[in-house]
């Protein structure tokens, strides 16, 4: 089982397990696990489950480390010299079912007597049968399958004294009310119920209201709030142009995607799979039509990173724990809004960063404000990268992975020194050119020629708010600043508010608009603002790491694009609106190339090096445009920069 105790570290916490009130075998379980500290949901929940007589109803997400938060305490609550079944918890998949028994059983190693069984469906009914004769003092099972055992009097539920009910949103959401209601009804009155849910809808205010007892209710983010650490983006494309768009998400992020795809059916998510695995991609797909093993074999490889792109629809995605999964990607939105935070949850989980990203055609548009209106979900729209700007992306990191690699001389023995002979006759350039076309060879003529496939938002211009203020995406509301850090130094929205405010004395609400990228931030402040922060944020220290802060041109509201010289000019939205190209800068690309560039082509690269800067990294790789109304070059920080004006195209850096 993975550690995950450094990301869990940004929670911050004070509190220690042992102040919880965890007995000793339980402690040591943990600290073994390498758990540190307690993550927030498991501060508030542990030590009133342990000391309590109440219920409690938990509103967290997944990810938040919700299974230790009831697992612990019940594992210490729960009578393991007694043979009878004391604890049932209640949850929508097999693959949670599983999960859930898993930790307990880790939980649970330093314990004598323990059993636990987990009953789902689609396993054989016959050899969970057998399990449950022999004795278990807490179940894990699927509402479905609980039923059946249950009119096969297979299990006794009547004796049990704790229920949790997890991911309780998704368990009504996929239909079981009338499941679970029929499990409560026959479990005893004064057992403790534990209710755990990412939402907390009407539906599970009424099944609180009914089968709990004026429950503790404990909270973690706010109701309806996505996690912090994601960051919510979408690209707008013709349809038609839907899977070149993917493509180029995924290309652009090399190595590093490893990621969900949601789409709407299992023939799509097949589809696509079946697509992308023709074009050369590692993917596989999970959907309905799989039988229990292929899904099995599919989620192992996937868990072992064997595929890094997985296909699949919203019930086949139900359950799946992976934690590291740096995207979520929406093929399309889903139908029901609840879902969205389900989805996107999947990423950024135990304290890690992820990104969520919606790549919508323009009839999908409003459902996207729908999604805004009702999560709080603040979206920031991206471009989708131009195929130049993907073969630069795969080029610097290729040059990256030739420059930083260590020559294993050990390896070089005369057979193999005997073999390279041929391949030593070639000249130095026409040997890098055959490993160049070889790295790049997913991008033919085709793919290069490829158009630009961002398309402008049907009536979203001028009315699309952001954050719930009356502000519109797009028009000039303070000034645009970029920031030379970002979530490669650990950063997310808040702490980055945080750093900004404590070294400025900003107040934290007078810093908005933060969109942390990879290697780079933008935040924007008020107008009257801006010097304070140039002296003292810029030139400051994080982290060890010399602050650089840039007005960024006329893009107080809109972003940035990557693209170089007058390529992508076709998109009317970018250019009035100032796009922002997707993806973001890659820490490890080396400057050098980034440099040549800029100053050939008056552009930039994100790139560059960062801890150096001048060599094509963002102040000094050539010239930079623009636009009339931002600061000038009397600033001190910003290279030899040319002024234009900034509106009606694509802001090329
Ligand atoms: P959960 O929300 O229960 O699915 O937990 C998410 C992940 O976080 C799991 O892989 C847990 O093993 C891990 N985790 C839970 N609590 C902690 C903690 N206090 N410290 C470190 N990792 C944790």
């Amino acid at each position: 089982m993975p550690i995950f105790a450094p990301h869990l570290t940004k929670y911050r916490t004070l509190t220690t397990f042992n102040d919880l009130g965890l007995n000793a075998s339980v402690l040591s379980a943990i600290s073994e696990l390498g758990f540190e500290n307690p993550t927030p949901i498991q501060e508030k929940s542990i030590p009133v489950f342990l000391e309590n007589e109440r219920d409690i109803l938990g509103l967290a997400q997944t990810g938040t480390g919700k299974t230790a938060a009831f697992g612990l305490p019940l594992l210490q609550l729960v009578d393991f010299n007694a043979k009878q079944t004391q604890a049932l918890i209640i949850c929508p998949t097999r693959e949670l079912c599983m999960q859930i028994s898993r930790d307990l059983t880790t939980y649970s190693k330093h314990m004598q007597g323990v059993r636990i069984v987990s009953v789902y469906g689609g396993a054989s009914i016959n050899g969970q049968i057998e399990d449950l004769r022999r004795g278990a003092q807490i179940i894990v099972a699927t509402p479905g399958r609980l039923i059946d055992l249950m009119s096969r009097r297979a299990v006794n539920i009547k004796t049990i004294s704790y229920v949790v009910l997890d991911e309780a949103d998704e368990m009504l959401n996929m239909g079981f009310r009338e499941d679970i209601e029929g499990i409560l009804s026959v479990t005893p009155d004064e057992k403790r119920v534990c209710l755990f849910s990412a939402t907390m809808p009407k539906e599970i205010r009424s099944i609180a209201n009914q089968y709990m007892k004026n429950p503790v209710e404990i909270s973690v983010g706010k109701a309806n709030s996505s996690n912090a650490n994601i960051s919510h983006e979408y690209a707008v494309v013709h349809a038609k142009d839907k899977y070149a768009a993917f493509k180029r998400i995924l290309d652009f992020n090399n190595e590093s995607f490893y990621g969900i795809i949601f789409c709407t059916t299992k023939h799509e998510t097949q589809d696509i799979s079946d697509k992308l695995i023709r074009d050369g991609y590692n993917a596989d797909c999970l959907h309905g039509d799989l039988s229990q093993g292929q899904r099995e074999k599919v989620m192992s490889r996937f868990r072992h990173k064997a595929i890094k792109i997985l296909l699949a629809t919203d019930v086949a995605a139900r359950g799946i724990d992976v934690s590291d999964l740096t995207h979520v990607i929406h093929y399309h939105l889903p139908d029901d809004i609840e879902n969205y935070t389900h989805r996107s949850g999947r990423t950024a989980r135990a304290g890690k960063l992820g990104t969520s990203i919606a790549l919508l055609n323009v009839r999908e548009f409003y459902r996207l404000r729908e999604i805004e209106k009702l999560t709080n979900i603040k979206f920031n729209r991206v471009m989708i990268p131009s195929a130049m700007e993907v073969r630069d992306k795969k080029l610097l990191a290729f040059i990256d992975t030739i420059n930083s690699t260590e020559i294993e001389e050990s390896f070089f023995d005369d057979v193999v020194e005997k073999h390279l002979k041929p391949i030593l006759e070639l000249d130095k350039a026409e040997l890098m050119k055959k490993m160049l076309s070889l790295e790049l060879r997913r991008f033919s003529a085709e793919y290069m020629n490829g158009p630009d496939l961002n398309v402008a938002e049907r009536g979203a211009a001028g009315s699309r708010t952001e954050g719930g203020s009356n502000e519109t995406y797009g028009a000039s509301r303070g000034t645009r600043l970029f920031v030379s850090i970002g979530q490669k130094d650990g950063l997310n929205v808040g702490s980055l508010k945080d750093f900004v405010s404590n070294v400025t004395e900003i107040p934290n609400a007078n810093i908005y608009r933060v969109d942390v990228k990879g290697v780079y931030s933008f935040i924007n402040v008020d107008a009257e603002q801006v010097e304070k922060v140039m002296t003292t944020l810029h030139g400051s220290e994080y982290k060890g790491r010399q602050v650089r802060v840039e007005v960024s041109g006329n893009e107080s509201a809109g972003g940035r694009t990557r693209s170089g010289g007058d390529r992508g000019s076709r998109g009317g939205y970018g250019g009035d609106r100032g796009g922002r190209s997707y993806g973001g800068g890659d820490r490890g690309s080396r400057g050098g190339y980034g440099g040549d560039r800029g100053s050939d082509r008056g552009g930039r690269s994100y790139g560059g090096d960062r801890d150096g800067g001048s060599r094509g990294g963002y102040s000094g790789g050539g010239d930079r445009r623009r636009s009339e109304g931002s600061r000038g070059g009397d600033s001190g920080f910003s290279g030899a920069r040319r002024r234009t004006e900034g509106s009606g195209r694509r802001r090329d850096f």
